[in-house]
Formats: structure tokens, sequence, C-alpha cells
């Protein structure tokens, strides 16, 4: 009898863990002694500051692989460095790319489909023209815009998933700079979490993506710049977890022109070639994709507070906003309302 009750018990347990659907197996895990331990890395690459935080006993190791990794995913995006896959594509108009490069370039070009040509990374003749490449920063004529326009057009890139082939239309160079943060801190967080890490928190130069909650349980608390006032000063404070709260300034990167006075920001309108004027001066995008939260922010920016809110309207279920608009007000999408705090009175934008 004993005998057939321990088969029994071992048949019952087989068939426990044969039902898991994902093929995954709860451990009863110990807790983790260091789980309110954290450690901090700072460092400096994509041409920005960045500071990383992991709780937890595989906090130290896991910086250091999240180091290296960003390391390397630098070495294939950045446009400026002349080893970088991108500048090699950028010379030769044709490339088979690598697993992280194609990947990057597919959600680029399906982002310019979704939004309507507002994100494209053929701005990148652009960039050099205005000056932003280099720091040397100038009003371009209106014939140069002209030229350079007309080598903009992501439909004119042709893209093979299978074979991770891309092929630049004539003249064409591209730049990953809108979106490449977004996904670098999408993978640093895929990282930990495969590493045992159960909450962390990364800056890439303002761009924030959180893993978990605080060890504590309580959400992430990330900061909303204020556009008009000092450096540090915030508009909102929104709790999150699992999530990348993105956001694009025309504060951040911009010129004034000696002779008019003038400022020139680095988000550029592709339908124009000038920096966008869409009466936005910041756009924050929450969504649980580092990725896409990168290339929409810089896109809503550029599409202006109404067509913006109707691409959110259209794509609610993927991320929610804050607009801040040059007058200073402020628009949220409903999603955000139970996990806003702010003293500024604001308008909710609704489905
Ligand atoms: P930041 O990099 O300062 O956080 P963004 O994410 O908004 O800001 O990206 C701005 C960068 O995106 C520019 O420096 C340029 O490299 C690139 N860019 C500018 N305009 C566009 C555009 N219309 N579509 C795609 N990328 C753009
Ligand atoms: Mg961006």
């Amino acid at each position: 009898m004993r005998g057939f009750s321990r088969l029994l018990c071992c048949l019952l347990a087989v068939l426990l863990l044969t039902g898991c659907a994902a093929g995954t197996v709860e451990v009863e895990t110990e807790p983790d002694p260091e789980a309110e331990t954290s450690s901090t890395q700072y460092l400096e690459a994509m041409d920005t500051f960045m500071s990383l935080t992991a709780y937890g006993s595989v906090r130290d190791e896991a910086l250091e692989a999240a180091v290296a990794e960003i390391q390397r995913l630098e070495a294939l995006f950045t446009v400026g460095s002349e080893d970088s896959e991108i500048s090699r594509l950028n010379r030769s108009g044709t490339a088979v790319l690598s697993e992280d490069t194609a990947a990057l370039l597919g959600r680029a070009l399906e982002i310019y489909e979704s939004t309507g040509g507002a994100f494209d990374i053929t701005v990148y003749p652009l960039m050099e023209l205005w000056g932003f490449t280099t720091q040397d920063y100038r009003v371009p004529t209106e014939s140069e815009i002209q030229s350079a326009l007309a080598l903009v057009g992501s439909d004119r890139i042709s893209y093979d998933s299978t074979t991770s082939t891309v092929t630049l239309g004539q003249g064409q160079s591209v730049d990953l700079g809108g979106i490449a943060k977004g996904y670098t801190s999408q993978t640093v967080i895929d990282l930990f979490e495969e590493m045992g890490v159960a909450s962390a928190m990364v800056s890439l130069g303002g761009n924030v993506q959180c893993l978990g909650c605080k060890p504590d349980g309580s959400p992430w608390r990330v900061g909303i710049q204020n556009p008009a006032g000092t450096e540090g000063t915030i508009v909102a404070v929104i709790e999150v977890e699992n999530q990348a709260v993105i956001t694009s300034g025309s504060y951040e990167r911009y010129f004034t022109d000696e002779d008019t006075g003038k400022t020139y920001h680095h988000i550029i309108d592709p339908a124009t070639g000038y920096p966008s004027e869409s009466g936005l001066c910041s756009v924050t995008v929450v969504t649980s994709d580092g990725t896409l939260g990168d290339a929409l922010s810089t896109s809503l920016f550029i599409m202006g507070l109404e067509e913006g809110t109707a691409y959110w309207q259209a794509h609610s279920d993927e991320f929610q906003a804050i607009f801040i608009d040059t007058e200073g007000n402020l628009y949220v999408t409903e999603g955000l309302e139970s996990v806003m705090l702010s003293d500024e009175t604001y308008t909710l934008l609704t489905k």
C-alpha cells in the first residue's frame, strides 16, 4: 500500500509539472537575503550620461554585464563613429546586418509606417546640415534644406528581414539616435531579468526604464522634467512598475542663431526639413516596450498634440503619454491618471 501511494504521489507530481503551460516550473525559492541591497553604476555612452541601479545578490555581476552590453550596442549603432555597423552601412549603401542592428532597423521601419513618416531614420543628411552631428551648428539655406530633403524617406529603404539585408535608397544615410537608447534600456532590463535580478532601474540620459517594483513592493517614482524650469525641476511624478518612461524635449539639445536669437532643436520634421514646430516642447511616453517608447516620444513630438492624441487613441493598449506645449500646458492620457502625482492642473485626454 505504501509503495502504491508513493507511486501515486510521483505520478501526480509528474502531471503537475507537465501541466505547466509555458514548460516552466514554479520552484519555491529562498528569499534573497540581499534583496534590498543595491549597487549603482555610472557611465558615459551613446553621447549621454547613464546610471544603472540593480538590487539583490546578483546585482554586481548584472551591472558588469549591462555595461559590456551597452558598450557592445554603442559600437554597432553610433553614427558618429567610423567603425560602427551603421556608419559602414551609410558608406556602402547596403549590408547584411547583425542581429541587434537588424532588429532595431526593422522596428524603426515599422514605426515609420505606423506614424505616417513622422519617425524617419533617413533624416541623417538633415542632422548633418544643421550641424547636430558635429556641434558646428548653423541655419542652412532653403535650397540646402530642399537638397537634403530629397534624400529623406524610409520608404526608399529596402529591407529583407529573413536575410537581414538592407539597401538604402540612392544617396541616403540613416541615424538610429531617435530609437537606440530605448532599445538599449530594453536590452539591459531583459538581461537583468535573465540574470535573476528582480528589481532595477536604468536611466540612459533621461530615458528611464524599470524592472519590477522597488524591493519594498512600492512602485518606482519617475519625475517628469519641467521644460521651462531650471534643470532638475519637475512638473509631475509618475509611479510605475515594469515600464519605460521616455521623454523627448526641445530643451535637450538645441542652439541659438546669434543673428536672430531664434533657437533650433534636434527633432527634425521629415516633412519640412526644419526642427519640428508642432507647438509642443516635451513628450513623455510610458510603455512596457522601451524601443517603442523612444521612437514614439520623438514621433509624437513631431505630430503635435492633436495628431499625437489621435495616434494614442488608436494605440492606447501600447502606451500612455504626457504632452507639454510651448505655453506650459499639460495634457495627460487617461491611463496615467491614477499613477500621476502633480500640483499642476492638466487636461485629461480620453478615448
Ligand atoms: P534624445 O536622443 O535627445 O533623447 P530623441 O529620442 O527625441 O532625443 O531623439 C532625437 C534624435 O533622433 C536626434 O538627435 C536624431 O538623431 C534623431 N531624429 C531627429 N529627428 C528624427 C525623426 N524625425 N525621426 C527619427 N529620428 C530622428
Ligand atoms: Mg526618441
